[in-house]
């Protein structure tokens, strides 16, 4: 067994003690129900290459199940497997009532032409149809490493082509293209979410004080390995939003640190100019790419892969919070390690759930077939119009134009998929810190988490019923 499924696994069995639940139900609840593994060939140039895929679905308890697909070298069936787990608690954390799945294909993206990963991820589709690992009521794919909107546009056409009476069928994929049936906020939410997570862990005045700190995430200093989609967000965000100082950035080409802080967007202007973010005005190289995760800040975030902080490395770390936004940065040991040492870790299947929250939402416009906020905009606004003017009129005095308009427009689709980010990583993190403070013996928030989503799991298990 790999290293990863194997620390998802530890860590499941650390908190399933904790459940009180019985050991074949805790069982069934760990073990994964179906792969499917499938070998296909795409023409490339004058060649022909065999390419190697999973689907991954971990629990059918709620369907669909849901799930992202990767693209990269590294892909292998244990490594879809934990993923796919990991999707499974992370649907159930967040109230998202799936199942988890995850798809990989084992290529490099930068290794192939736009045409060629179409073509692949066509045929791919295809084997997905063919074995019904694909549908809106069945397994909903989305992004994930090594893939986006577009990829995701390209399984909605090849899903349509074959399928094209089913009235549903755009729900078939998630993290599509806005104009492809594709819901405004998607691409930012996993950054967003784990913004979100982090100001809602950093509001509570006496888990801060436990880590030397004070409330608010306004001041903090971050570093951030991974400037892909969720590393991105994460940092431009919290930069924004939450008054983030952001130190230290790790990308591909290497890493880099200034304490006066790195603007991410102009980081971002530079990296796309130049083709690299080392040079970066205002910034020092560091030695390695690594070094980033050993910088002395006070919010670390890997927004990478996964095995990033290990028992080589964990002694080094000094960050007081550890955001996981990338699926499994921290093996077991080293999780153990740094937790034991006092660090407080967002967990990956709590931090990251923000992707997976908006494609609920997308999957939800999807099935209603009409985007959020056409209903009501209009009307919310007219309501609030006529409740200033009465006011105005009451007290003889009149607001400015601005202010009017703050408090009377409606809704746009954008606003209410962040409020509703918002709610659910707030209403989560609520629920996990609250089984860690009513049970004494839970010192974690990812053995927190983990409690919460067996829970929720293993009453839906005994409430459909189990066949003799
Ligand atoms: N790939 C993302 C994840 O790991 C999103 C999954 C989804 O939206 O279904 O959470």
């Amino acid at each position: 067994m790999s290293n990863f499924l194997e620390s998802v696994n530890q860590n499941f069995d650390k908190a399933a003690k904790h459940t009180g639940l019985n050991k074949g139900l805790l069982e069934q609840i760990k073990v994964c129900n179906s792969v499917y593994q499938m070998r296909f060939p795409v023409k490339v140039g004058k060649e022909y290459k065999v390419i190697e895929a999973y689907r991954a679905q971990h629990s059918h308890h709620r369907l669909p199940t849901k799930g992202g697909i990767r693209f990269s070298q590294k892909v292998n069936q244990d490594e879809v497997v934990a993923l796919a787990t990991l999707m499974t608690y992370k649907c159930a954390i967040v109230d998202v009532p799936f199942g988890g799945a995850k798809g990989g294909v084992m290529i490099s993206a930068r290794d192939f032409t736009e045409k060629e990963l179409e073509n692949i991820t066509r045929r791919y589709t295809m084997e997905l149809i063919r074995k019904n690992f694909i549908g809106p009521g069945t397994d909903v794919p989305a992004p994930d490493y090594g893939t986006g909107s577009r990829e995701m546009a390209w399984i909605l056409d090849t899903y349509l082509t074959m399928k094209g009476g089913d009235i549903d069928a755009a729900a078939c994929v998630t993290g599509k293209p806005v104009h492809q049936y594709g819901i405004q906020g998607r691409t930012e939410a996993t950054g967003r979410g784990v913004f979100y997570a982090l100001k809602e862990a950093c509001s509570y005045e006496d888990d801060m004080k436990e880590l030397k700190l004070t409330a608010g995430l306004k001041g903090k200093t971050m570093a951030v390995q991974g400037l892909g989609n969720v590393g991105y967000y994460t940092a431009t965000i919290s930069q924004k939003e939450g008054g983030v100082k952001i130190i230290a950035v790790a990308e591909y080409e290497g890493a880099i640190y200034s304490e006066n802080g790195i603007d991410i967007e102009k980081l971002m202007k530079y990296r796309k100019k130049k083709g690299s973010i080392m040079g970066f005005p205002g910034t020092k190289k560091m030695k390695s790419r690594k070094d980033v995760l050993t910088v002395d800040c006070d919010i670390l975030v890997p927004a990478a892969l996964e095995n990033q902080i290990t028992k080589d490395n964990m002694k080094k770390v000094k960050a007081k919070i550890i955001a996981e936004a990338a699926n499994g940065p921290l093996t077991a040991t080293a999780s153990e390690y740094l937790l034991k040492k006092g660090t407080m870790i967002l967990p990956d299947m709590y931090c990251n759930a923000g992707g997976v929250t908006v494609s609920y939402f997308e999957w939800l416009k999807n099935l209603s077939h009409m985007r959020f906020g056409r209903m009501e905009k209009r009307f919310d606004q007219a309501k609030y119009g006529n409740m200033v003017d009465l006011v105005e009129r009451l007290t003889g005095k009149t607001i400015g134009k601005k202010e009017r308009q703050l408090i009377t427009s409606g809704a746009d689709e954008i606003d209410l998929v962040r409020s509703g980010l918002e709610e659910t990583m707030i209403t989560a993190y609520k629920e996990i810190r609250g089984i860690m403070k009513r049970k004494k013996s839970i010192t974690d928030l990812r053995t927190a988490a983990f409690v919460s989503a067996i829970n929720k799991i293993s009453s839906d298990y005994l409430s459909l019923g189990i066949w003799p």
